[in-house]
């Protein structure tokens, strides 16, 4: 591996990177647990990972892991806001993978780092996949279909056949290499991936959906559905990274405040949680009546957008849906109200019609935050240009609770290569981990945090019906 190759911003900030590395390993006790497990067997010895997720400290360990366990790894991030460039400085220093990533990359730019993480020097590409959100994924498929296409009528994809600013990126990229001879790029790539591993919600609905259709070209792991990573990382790690993100982005006091949470799913119930602690008025958005039922116990009010657009302080969207606050919405904002999205990508808020909203002004407060000026001269605040605020203006979710999720990241991608003679997994198909390994990452977690569990007693054990050894749960228990 040549640690030149790496594409990063600022590599003297590596001692600064290591630093905060050796931090997080203290509080990473998942990842490190499975480090003196594996490490010493090399589990992961002659695995290629490729992996799109955000280029923070945290993933930095999860990358250290994944190469202490024998795997080479080449890395992107998965958003173009959220690279810590020390994190990535370090990694690239210590060698231990090559690295396309930087704060603040363009779109072109993005998308071009996700093409060379996929693309290893010297074979068709990646075994493994780590990807966050999809889009590593997305990358594959398209190429698959755009050679398809190619070998039967000698046609090349058209980036002006879609406004999509993304999908431009990846019909050009595609091209390019079709361009440059690169015809079987991508199909040789998908025959030879043994799978991939998914970190989060809209990531899986994508793979659920190629699936159902019978597009899936790869084995799938859904990471997000671990409980230790849903019912941790999109509840309590947004509960600490919303608050920290607006903080740093604005300073604007939170307490008395009314703030708008659309969306009431995991995501949405932490988001809500820490406005309520900081003495915010909190009014919920949902679609589900569960969900607004479950709000409403909470103490919160559920209402639609419409009724509360002239009175909100703070809004945030957390659905992994799109067109939930649109430009006229924001038109109607009290000045300097502030507007976030913490869900997905940049379209649950509809950034394209506020930027070409007639007559806008769009003055940059300081990276990452913009204010955003109608003609009558009252403005809102955007945070992240409509991407992850958590990780646009701050550093996404802490490193304990990351621990929880890259513990989960591991077992699957030991699980997908170890397996990959055995038939274990099926492509095409989406799989979760069992429970004992997710009952083995909580338990991981435990002692770092003084927790006594108590044993059960093989009596007891008879009486509830479940092992004395776990898992402590039926499949269909929702915690
Ligand atoms: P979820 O499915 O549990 O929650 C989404 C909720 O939004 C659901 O309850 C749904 O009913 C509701 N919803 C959908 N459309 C709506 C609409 N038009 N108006 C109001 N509510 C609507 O999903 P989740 O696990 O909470 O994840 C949400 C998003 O956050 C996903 O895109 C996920 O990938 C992302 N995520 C981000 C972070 C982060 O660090 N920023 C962390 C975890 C997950
Ligand atoms: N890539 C898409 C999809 C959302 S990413 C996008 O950027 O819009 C959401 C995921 O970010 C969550 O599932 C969570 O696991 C992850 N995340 C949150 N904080 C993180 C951190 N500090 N380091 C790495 N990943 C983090």
């Amino acid at each position: 591996m040549d640690s030149k190759e790496s594409e990063i911003k600022f590599p003297d900030q590596h001692e600064w990177g290591r630093k905060e590395l050796d931090i997080a390993e203290v509080e990473m006790p998942g990842l490190m647990g499975i480090r003196k497990e594996y490490g010493p067997k090399k589990v992961l010895k002659g695995a290629k990972i490729s992996g799109s997720l955000h280029m923070t400290i945290q993933t930095a360990v999860l990358i250290e892991t994944l190469h202490e366990l024998g795997a080479e790894v080449r890395w992107c991030s998965c958003n173009i806001y959220s690279t810590q460039d020390h994190a990535a400085a370090a990694i690239a220093h210590a060698n231990t993978a090559t690295v396309f990533a930087w704060k603040g990359e363009t779109l072109e730019e993005y998308w071009d780092c996700t093409n060379k993480m996929l693309t290893w020097p010297g074979c068709d590409g990646p075994d493994v996949l780590v990807d966050d959100g999809g889009d590593a994924t997305l990358l594959i498929h398209e190429g698959v279909k755009a050679e398809r296409h190619f070998a039967k009528t000698g046609e090349l994809p058209d980036p002006n056949s879609t406004e999509n600013l993304e999908f431009k990126q990846v019909l050009r990229v595609i091209k390019e290499g079709l361009q440059a001879g690169h015809t079987e790029k991508w199909t040789k790539m998908a025959n030879h991936l043994i799978g991939v591993s998914e970190e989060t919600t809209t990531g899986v609905h994508r793979l659920n959906q190629m699936s159902a259709k019978g597009e899936l070209l790869l084995r799938a792991i859904n990471v997000n559905d671990s409980v230790t990573k849903q019912k941790f990382d999109n509840i309590y790690g947004c509960r600490h990274s919303l608050p920290d993100g607006i903080m740093r982005a604005t300073d604007v006091m939170i307490a008395g405040k009314k703030c708008v949470i659309l969306g009431y799913g995991d995501v949405g119930k932490g988001c809500a949680a820490a406005m309520k602690a900081q003495g915010a008025r909190v009014v919920v958005t949902e679609i589900d009546p569960i969900c607004a039922l479950q709000a409403l116990m909470e103490g919160f009010e559920v209402k639609r957008l419409e009724s509360v657009v002239d009175t909100g302080d703070i809004f945030i969207t957390t659905t992994g849906n799109k067109g939930i606050i649109m430009a006229h919405h924001m038109a109607q904002m009290k000045n300097n109200a502030i507007v976030g999205n913490i869900g997905h990508f940049d379209n649950e808020i509809d950034m394209a019609g506020l930027e070409g909203y007639p007559g806008i002004k769009d003055i940059e407060i300081k990276p990452q935050v913009n204010r955003y000026e109608f003609p009558d001269g009252h403005g809102i605040i955007v945070l992240a240009k409509g991407r992850l605020l958590n990780l646009g203006c701050a550093t996404g979710h802490p490193s304990f609770v990351m621990s929880c999720s890259f513990a989960n990241q591991a077992l699957a991608q030991i699980d997908l290569w170890t397996n990959r003679e055995t038939g274990k997994y099926e492509k095409g198909k989406v799989y979760i981990l069992p429970k004992e390994l997710d009952e083995k990452v909580a338990a991981l977690h435990l002692p770092a945090l003084g927790a006594e569990l108590t044993e059960l007693s093989k009596e007891q054990a008879d009486y509830i019906d479940v092992p004395q050894s776990g898992p402590y749960k039926h499949q269909a228990y929702r915690y």
